[in-house]
């Protein structure tokens, strides 16, 4: 006899374990299914974002910086120290404590919102039913009135480098390197290549960027893309535009093992030889052996579930949420999706704004932007007016010795309602927040400048690019009105 829920989730990434959670609170009987194990063989929950994604990357990136600092900062500021060295094992160990403190917090959850954590992988086999299978090859029917896919999604492979885990890796290998690669190349100039590129290359690795595009980060306003190119380029990363990867070989032996890379670019055929190579070209859904052809679920062209904006499938018992759908594969979207979900089956009308899906990339300075850029607006021919704030004449970002960067913000020039924010800069990500959430308002420029911002902050850099949009910022700042 199967066992009955009103909701069975298969994934307990962040889509799926905030749909899980979300379903439990609202008093839905309900089970979430994860095949995922971790180095000891143990279920964990938390799926790509907390055990090999955002968490363990910001740990590594976290501990990165306060070396780099610690290097080439702390002199500044007048403080010696005679020797920095890192501990690349400790560091590695400090990761995966984090990444456990937080997957182990999820099982809490899901205990105190009674969801039953299921351990073993899931296949959606009917509108209402879901057989589980679990490590050990025995099979459980679980039947559902509404099932969730959130399973996800994993790195793409490109056949001329094709990934073994120890010299050429994915993003999860190159989160567990355990010394620093004298020279790291990365396949791919994107969020990955950039955030873990910059992880090793702070620790000392010389890190070649091989980037097919011609253009630098092209979903970037162009503005801050250049100067993100500029910056990060002076921080050690050779970021090569216009690179296509046609082969490579392994060569050396044990701990000299190393990759020779076979590349094309506008000065013809070249090689290159690393000791690591990160792929990071990319993520595909994950939906391997996950859906009964039966079923009648339908796929996209790129294998997305499709769903609606709701996240229905194309069977009304049925939805799916997170990487495996539509959309930016971010882990906020994913877990704003889940809590709609949920909250659709308890008939609320709750919806996701997909206008207002924030991005940052968590270098130094970090990168992060919402809404509208101007490229996106003058290709709609909409009118805006342009606040540019330098991090240069913000008070705080002097005494931190942290000035690179600038905010951007765009209004629109009839209405003064903000279309967009583009930040570069230390805390990038924390300063667009505030954008997003006036943004959700309707906020004006106007509102933003009429608003108090404590003294000194960073956030003053975003008063002051709301207040130059209407041409008065205090401290610099300029005003441009486009067409
Ligand atoms: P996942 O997190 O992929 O979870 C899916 C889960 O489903 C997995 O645990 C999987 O084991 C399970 N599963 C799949 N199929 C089955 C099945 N048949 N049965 C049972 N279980 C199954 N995003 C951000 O927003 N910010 C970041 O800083 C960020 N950093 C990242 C850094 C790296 C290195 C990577 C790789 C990704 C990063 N992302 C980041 C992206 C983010 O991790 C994903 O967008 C997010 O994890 C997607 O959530 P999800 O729940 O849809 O899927
Ligand atoms: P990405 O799409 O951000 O970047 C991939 C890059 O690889 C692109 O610039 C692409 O042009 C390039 N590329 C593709 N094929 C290539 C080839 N054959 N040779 C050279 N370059 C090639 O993908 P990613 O960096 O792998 O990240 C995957 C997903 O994970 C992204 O969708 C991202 O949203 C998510 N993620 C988010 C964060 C974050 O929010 N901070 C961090 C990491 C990952």
């Amino acid at each position: 006899m199967s066992k009955e829920y009103d909701v069975v989730v298969v994934g307990s990434g962040p889509a799926g374990y905030h749909a899980a959670i979300r379903c439990g609170q609202l008093g839905f009987k309900t089970a979430c299914i994860e095949k995922w194990l971790n180095k000891e063989d143990k279920t964990v929950y938390g799926g790509t974002c907390l055990n090999v994604g955002c968490i363990p990357s910001k740990a590594l990136l976290d501990t990165s910086h306060k070396y780099a600092e610690a290097h080439h900062d702390f002199e500044t500021h007048g403080i010696k120290v005679s020797k920095v060295g890192i501990d690349v094992p400790a560091m590695i160990g400090r990761k995966d404590q984090v990444v456990k403190q937080l997957t182990q917090g999820v099982a809490g959850l899901f205990t105190a919102n009674k969801v039953d954590g299921i351990t073993g992988t899931g296949k959606v086999t009917g509108a209402n039913s879901v057989v589980v299978t679990s490590h050990d090859g025995k099979q459980e029917e679980l039947s559902a009135k509404h099932i969730i896919i959130a399973a996800g999604s994993v790195p793409i492979d490109i056949p001329p480098t094709p990934v073994d885990q120890e010299t050429i890796v994915d993003s999860t290998g190159a989160l567990e390197f355990q010394e620093v690669p004298k020279r790291l190349g990365v396949i791919g100039a994107g969020v990955i290549g950039l955030e873990l590129g910059s992880v090793w290359a702070r620790l000392g690795a010389e890190v070649v960027v091989l980037e097919a595009m011609d253009d630098f980060l092209p979903a970037v306003d162009r503005q801050i893309a250049k100067e993100a190119a500029k910056i990060f380029t002076k921080q050690g990363l050779d970021i090569k535009l216009g690179a296509r990867v046609t082969g490579s070989k392994l060569g050396g032996k044990g701990t000299k093992k190393n990759v020779v890379v076979e590349y094309t670019d506008s000065d013809g055929d070249q090689k290159a030889t690393f000791d690591k190579l990160i792929v990071a070209v990319g993520r595909k859904p994950y939906t391997v052996d996950l859906l009964d052809p039966s079923v009648g679920i339908e796929l996209d062209e790129r294998g997305f579930i499709k769903v609606n904006d709701q996240c229905a499938t194309s069977v009304p018992s049925i939805y799916a949420c997170g990487d495996v759908v539509r959309g930016p594969m971010l882990a906020h979207k994913g877990m704003e999706e889940g809590v709609m979900v949920a909250e659709r089956l308890a008939d609320k009308k709750t919806q996701v704004n997909y206008d207002l899906v924030p991005s940052v990339i968590y270098t130094h300075p970090e990168v992060a932007w919402v809404g509208k850029n101007e490229e996106e607006l003058k290709a709609e021919g909409i009118e805006y007016n342009l606040g540019v704030f330098p991090f240069v004449a913000n008070g705080r970002a002097l005494a931190a010795n942290d000035s690179d960067g600038m905010v951007k913000l765009i209004a629109d020039a009839n209405t003064d309602r903000i279309l967009g924010c583009h930040v570069i800069g230390a805390s990038a990500a924390d300063l667009m927040q505030q954008v997003v959430i006036a943004m959700e308002f309707s906020a004006s420029a106007e509102d933003l400048g009429l608003t108090m911002f404590s003294h000194p902050t960073l956030s003053e850099a975003v008063h002051e690019a709301a207040l130059a949009a209407n041409g008065h910022a205090i401290h610099i700042g300029n005003r441009r009105r486009r067409k």
